[in-house]
């Protein structure tokens, strides 16, 4: 069980920052649970994502009527991106965790997962979309892979004949801004016009040049969203709300570990990197030192959509019905 309690500071964000502008219906985009069992090595992390904890659905609604209260609250669940996990046991976990049929999930899957075996989950387990994980890719260096590389191409077709979302952590070190991802996309998007090819993280621009190099060059397309998760930069959001067509982004938080620690993402150089309170040497401030990252990425995505004029209606599509059409809710 997650232990997160709200302090003033928290509410007083909150309030101010961030729930004068969010809609009573929300769709998150973006969540996973974790079934500590099937992760063994994770025993050894160092508890900055809370992974000493299961992350089950009442988990994961914990955190939303914690984080979000008194909103209606659904999402798309997705299983935890580690290493040396049994597959087939995660996603029969996260397909038996859906009970409220307004949730979605997505199948977790590898490109060493057969084509067989693959559809016989979509047709037995009926998930929403499909997520590849980068540590899967079939290359030595996973930080330079491409898309392919960790949804191959005949995975694409499944996607494409059954119409499922693929929800894509791009690599590389500039994220949706290199080159390849670019040249990638374009080609996907035309090549499998039914998959619905979600960016996850902006399309993993946690910094303001790498959003503003990926929107000289992304197409907007009728099969192409992308979800706001954990970015906590301003200057992403300002990038996105103005130069990118408001109707292919939809509201993703990443809970319940990625996004409910007390921390923040943070730009340093052209880097970024996941900083929490004992990181810091600072004399002094105030005696709570961080909010929890869910919020750093509300307050930033509210702060830009203010200086955007991003109208109210605009902001309930990306909390609601950009996603509701989506996955057809
Ligand atoms: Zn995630």
């Amino acid at each position: 069980m997650i232990e997160q309690k709200r302090n003033a500071d928290d509410i007083l964000i909150y309030n101010n920052e961030i729930r004068l502008y969010l809609p009573e219906k929300i769709f998150d985009a973006h969540t996973h649970l974790c079934k500590r069992e099937l992760h063994e090595y994770l025993s050894d992390a160092d508890g900055l994502y809370n992974f000493s904890n299961d992350v089950s659905m009442n988990e994961l609604e914990d955190s939303w009527t914690t984080f979000l209260p008194d909103l209606e609250v659904t999402g798309l669940i997705m299983g935890s991106p580690v290493d040396k996990c049994d597959l087939d046991a995660e996603n029969k976990f996260v397909a038996q965790s859906i009970t409220n049929e307004k949730n979605r999930f997505s199948l977790m899957i590898s490109p060493k997962m057969s084509l067989e075996n693959l559809e016989n989950d979509i047709d037995t387990l009926k998930p929403a979309g499909l997520k590849p994980y980068l540590l899967h890719a079939l290359v030595e260096d996973k930080q330079n892979a491409r898309i392919t590389d960790y949804i191959t191409e005949e995975q694409l077709n499944l996607a494409n004949e059954h119409g499922l979302s693929i929800t894509l952590h791009v690599s590389k070190p500039r994220g949706m801004a290199d080159p390849e991802n670019l040249e990638d996309i374009s080609r996907l998007i035309d090549q499998y016009p039914k998959a619905q090819f979600i960016l996850a993280h902006c399309g993993r621009n946690f910094i303001a040049p790498n959003m503003a190099a990926t929107l000289d060059a992304l197409p907007v397309a009728e099969n192409l969203w992308i979800d706001t998760s954990a970015v906590c930069d301003i200057g992403v959001f300002l990038e996105l709300f103005s130069r990118y067509d408001l109707s292919r982004i939809i509201y993703g938080s990443d809970l319940v570990d990625a996004s409910a620690f007390r921390g923040n993402y943070i730009r340093l150089g052209m880097s970024w990197h996941v900083v929490t309170p004992n990181l810091i040497e600072r004399d002094g401030g105030l005696e709570s030192r961080a909010t929890f990252a869910i919020y750093e990425n509300l307050r930033a995505l509210f702060h830009a959509a203010r200086f955007c004029n991003v109208r109210e209606d605009d902001i309930q599509n990306i909390f609601y019905n950009n996603a509701a059409k989506l996955f057809k809710l």
